[in-house]
């Protein structure tokens, strides 16, 4: 009932604001006290959830939008400080450190949470949106879009440096020789808008740009903006190479954003003008060398961390999943054994449980130990891991044996079958050295006799 109440008042609060009809008013403290009695009755995570919403929504209405907004900004900046105080002695920051506790990212990212909650509670409500960033260091998906830019992030900066190097060589080559093909289209401002509500703006600009140091661009740029306004209404066209940083500007701008590279941009010449060949070139190995190698590189290298970043986690997942923590044993080991994987690390192997012991061994007296604990404490202090099962298990410990007595069998079969084999292989051998034996006496008595050497062929005969 109560899942049913909350979105519909939900979906009321965006439609009437602050007012509410007395009916759907009546529901919304139906609702409130429906939760508190739920949460009451039995304390569920969910309850308490449905009763926190329901309260922010009957606030939002009795007291008003802000009021609650305030109400809930001050209850986290508490609730932050809190938790930043245990997380500070949870981590042991105090006895390493003041310099091991700035150093920490976690702490950081905490004090950065807290301090944007206190802006958001005393400066500007806006403030509250840089907590959505929150949702990308709670996923770890997220987290791998932003590291798979961060890790390769040498690679990706040097190969940007090369886009540059090529748009800055670009750009020289068209301030040189095609000066002349640099003119863009511009959607001017209207001279109304531009005295009333864009002179600000363009004041700020434009002393912005002076002070910046680039004098030349101010003075071209209030050049090229008397006569642009004369003749405005004729033409939006306006002459962007005039300078090398104005080129630089926009090869870079314009070249990188457009598809098929800066010729895009440029005016299209006609095949009768002299430099018509050398335009094409000029637009084509922009397009070839920044556009498709450069550019597609920085995107290849993104792309491949990402797809390794989310094979590190699945492989990372399925370790978790597959393998006891304890003693390491996969669980294709339990097939065909009398515990499944999932009893054995829930009974044999719980890592909890190893991990009371832990803490059962340490704040025990060492008067008191048992054999096996004071061999674990022992093992501890020394940093020692020989006291896990490592690769054992009890339950598999009988079967184990079993199967190895039977290989032992097997073998002892082998080798007898082998022994016989090899009596039979040298009672071959002795029969066979008896009649050489003869076969050599025979050759002798036959030279004795003076015989010719065909006589010698007979006596193999018998071998
Ligand atoms: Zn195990």
């Amino acid at each position: 009932m109560l899942e049913l109440v909350v979105p519909n008042d939900k979906k009321n609060a965006w439609r009437t604001q602050r007012t509410l009809e007395p009916r759907l008013s009546a529901l919304l403290w139906m609702g409130v006290f429906a939760a508190l009695f739920l949460v009451v009755l039995m304390p569920q995570p969910l309850g308490i959830l449905a009763l926190v919403a329901v309260t922010i929504l009957r606030l939002i209405f009795s007291v008003g939008l802000e009021p609650t907004l305030f109400l809930l900004g001050a209850f986290n900046v508490c609730n932050k400080i809190i938790f930043l105080i245990s997380f500070v002695g949870n981590r042991g920051t105090f006895t390493r450190g003041y310099k091991a506790m700035v150093m920490d990212f976690e702490f950081l990212y905490h004090l950065i949470y807290l301090i944007i909650c206190c802006l958001g509670v005393f400066g500007h409500v806006f403030f509250y949106s840089l907590l959505l960033f929150d949702l990308v260091y709670r996923e770890e998906t997220l987290l791998n879009v932003i590291k798979s830019v961060t890790r390769n992030g040498r690679s990706i900066v040097l190969t940007a440096v090369l886009a540059l190097i090529l748009v800055y060589l670009f750009s020289i080559v068209g301030y040189i020789f095609f000066k002349d093909d640099f003119i863009l289209e511009v959607d001017r401002i209207s001279n109304a808008t531009q005295n009333s509500g864009g002179s600000l703006a363009g004041e700020f600009l434009s002393t912005g740009m002076c002070q910046g140091g680039i004098d030349e661009n101010c003075s071209t740029n209030a050049q090229q903006e008397e006569p642009g306004i004369d003749s405005e209404d004729e033409s939006n066209m306006e002459r962007t190479c005039d300078s090398l940083l104005m080129c630089i500007v926009t090869v870079l701008s314009h070249g990188l954003r457009s598809g098929g590279g800066v010729g895009d941009v440029l005016r299209k010449p006609s095949k009768e003008e002299p430099l018509f060949a050398a335009r094409v070139i000029y637009d084509l190995l922009f397009f070839f060398m920044v556009i498709i190698i450069v550019l597609n590189l920085i995107f290849g290298v993104i792309i491949d961390t990402f797809a390794d970043l989310r094979s590190e986690k699945q492989k990372k997942e399925e370790i978790l999943k597959t393998t006891c923590f304890i003693c390491g044993l996969e669980r294709d080991k339990f097939d065909n054994k009398t515990v499944t994987f999932e009893e054995h690390i829930k009974e044999e192997h719980n890592m909890w449980h190893y991990l009371y012991f832990i803490v059962l061994v340490k704040v025990k007296d060492s008067t008191e130990y048992t054999g096996p604990e004071s061999y674990v404490a022992e093992m501890i202090k020394e940093h020692n891991l020989d006291w896990f099962p490592r690769m054992r298990a009890m339950s598999l410990v009988s079967s184990d044996s079993e199967g190895e007595q039977n290989e032992i069998r097997n073998l002892q079969e082998k080798l007898e079958s082998t022994m016989r084999l090899v009596v039979n292989l040298s009672g071959q051998l002795t029969e066979l050295k008896e009649q050489m034996t003869e076969q050599r006496k025979q050759k002798q008595r036959i030279g004795l006799l003076g015989h010719p050497p065909h006589l010698n062929i007979n006596p193999q005969q018998p071998a």
